[in-house]
């Protein structure tokens, strides 16, 4: 039973990247039946807003990744990693380190200069001849000697020297913790089995084994998420290519595209669509591309996510939502959508919509038209003006206003004017939807019914008298 989180750090809103991570978390708990938890990264105080926060936890609920138990934040436990770094510190673990900015600076400037990696040099580990003034933060004792290696569950055994780390600060002067610390804590007082995060985690991965080893706790087991890329954009802001004519691809990045969860909220994709489209950014039910996040969740597994990069392509995200909505009824499909018809109208608009607001584009012409242009009353035509009012005086009598019926009153009050369908047709569609493009004429008069028909018709006639 895995016990996993997600961590948000709350200075922006919930992007593509942070939906799939939570969502890996949450499948790969509901999977084993474990528990899935939310930690709000929020010790950064200048940047972490509370609005941010909120946007967070709405497109979490709204994506359907319930949690178990309330948001722990990191604010609040200020006390939790002090009292650990002083245990590392009384163990020999951790040490205070003295030197000043200044100091470190010139300490990088040297290095730099001699094409050598920067890194803190331990002027202060194994000393205690400590000042008995100046501001000291306390750093983290890392091993100089050996490998770190873990067995990650996606890219498999990862290793590297220890002699690349440098020992690293995990409470600053101010007494508050890094991340790398306050992380390594939380997972340990939280009790997570699993830590599934974005591949740019690794190093910190690899510096946080150290500190859980050093802090007696149990390793956690770790999966690192492929990258996902979004379509480069060329200097005009259209998708630029290769040369060889492919599409080229970079880092996913809001300089280039909606990366912002909510954007896709608010384009008209629904919830379980999002789910099942950002489970694909990384991992693939075999024969199976649309399902519902319980089927997801029963069939997750962590060990066939793919460890190379994913590519964001909103045309498959459009047509997944696609699948989705018409595998709904069509009563819940117009609730979604904020549209008042029938079944039936759905149905149509459904035929070409991907996403509720396509829906509502559609299926337009449920409302009245707002007003005609002058292209749209020239549909109208002066030459068979006549043969249109009689068209409408039959269609006021009707009785039956189906679309047979409507579809035979045209063709006969036609017949009688020596006119061919088209030329009474389309000033109907115009009058009745305001535009030269709709569903079959009579199908959109009987979903209308008659009484809003004949109300539209009339206010048309008024034109130009
Ligand atoms: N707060 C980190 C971030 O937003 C996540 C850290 C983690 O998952 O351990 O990138």
């Amino acid at each position: 039973m895995a016990v996993c989180r997600f961590a948000p750090s709350p200075t922006g809103r919930l992007h593509l990247g942070g939906a799939r991570t939570a969502l890996f978390n949450w499948a790969w708990a509901r999977h084993s039946g474990g528990t899935f938890l939310l930690r709000i990264e929020d010790t950064d105080r200048q940047r972490s807003l509370p609005e941010h926060e909120e946007a967070i936890i709405a497109a979490l609920d709204w994506l359907g990744l319930e949690r178990d138990g309330p948001a722990v934040r990191q604010s609040e436990r200020a006390a939790l990693y002090q009292a650990a770094a002083e245990r590392l510190v009384e163990e020999g673990k951790a040490y205070r380190c003295y030197a000043t900015a200044a100091e470190l600076d010139e300490l990088r400037t040297a290095q730099e200069r001699q094409g050598l990696k920067p890194q803190y040099d331990r002027r202060w580990r194994g000393r205690t001849d400590w000042p008995a003034t100046g501001e000291y933060c306390l750093r983290f004792a890392t091993p100089t000697e050996g490998d770190c290696a873990i067995s990650d569950l996606i890219r498999g055994e990862v290793s590297v020297a220890n002699k690349e780390f440098d020992d690293p600060v995990i409470l600053r002067a101010d007494g508050s913790a890094t991340y790398n610390f306050a992380a390594v804590v939380d997972d340990g007082e939280m009790g997570i089995t699993d830590v599934i995060r974005g591949e740019d985690h690794l190093t910190n991965t690899l510096r946080q084994v150290h500190i859980h080893r050093a802090l007696g706790q149990e390793i956690p087991r770790f999966a690192h998420l492929p990258l996902i890329l979004g379509r480069r954009l060329d200097e005009n802001g259209e998708p630029a290519t290769l040369e060889s004519g492919e599409p080229a691809y970079e880092r996913l990045s809001k300089r280039n595209m909606a990366v912002d969860v909510d954007h896709y909220r608010q384009m008209g994709i629904i919830a379980p669509a999002m789910v099942n489209y950002l489970a694909q950014l990384g991992w693939t039910q075999p024969g199976q591309e649309v399902y519902t996040p319980a089927e997801l969740a029963a069939a997750f597994e962590l060990g066939k996510v793919n460890k190379s990069a994913a590519r964001f392509d909103l045309e498959r995200l459009q047509w997944i939502n696609q699948q989705h909505l018409r595998a709904l009824p069509p009563a819940e499909v117009a609730e979604l959508a904020g549209i008042e018809t029938s079944a039936e109208a759905i149905e149509i608009g459904m035929e070409k919509a991907r996403t509720l607001t396509e829906l509502r584009e559609e299926l337009s012409w449920l409302q009245p038209p707002e007003g005609l242009d002058a292209t749209l009353q020239g549909q109208l035509g002066d030459d068979n003006r006549e043969a249109f009012a009689a068209l409408v005086q039959r269609l006021e009598k009707l009785e039956e206003f189906s679309q047979g019926a409507i579809k035979q009153a045209i063709k006969d009050c036609c017949k009688e004017h020596g006119l061919k369908f088209p030329r009474l047709g389309m000033p109907l569609r115009v009058a009745l939807t305001g535009k030269t493009k709709s569903p079959d004429v009579a199908l959109v008069a009987s979903i209308l019914e008659s009484n809003i028909c004949c109300e539209r018709l009339r206010s048309v006639s008024k034109i130009g008298k």
